[in-house]
């Protein structure tokens, strides 16, 4: 079952260098829940290169306010 919360915009892959970095986003969510910091969990994930851990620093979710124009264009 997909849960509402879980349903997320985050890139699949990063932008720069493609690598697949869209699986661990919700593990990322967890641990800062969980009172890690995101150098610790990002260290923790494997997530070395700095353009991949811009992509889970900087995101910004969108999906709350394109989802009002649903079934509003096309
Ligand atoms: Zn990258």
């Amino acid at each position: 079952m997909i849960y509402l919360h879980e349903i997320s915009d985050f890139p699949i892959r990063c932008f720069s260098c493609g690598s697949v970095i869209g699986h661990l986003y919700a593990k990322y969510l967890e641990m800062l829940k969980n009172g890690k910091t995101p150098k610790e969990t990002l260290d923790l994930l494997g997530i070395q290169r700095y353009c991949c851990r811009r992509m889970f620093i900087t995101h910004k979710s969108l999906i709350g306010e394109i989802a009002r124009f649903q079934g509003a264009v096309g």
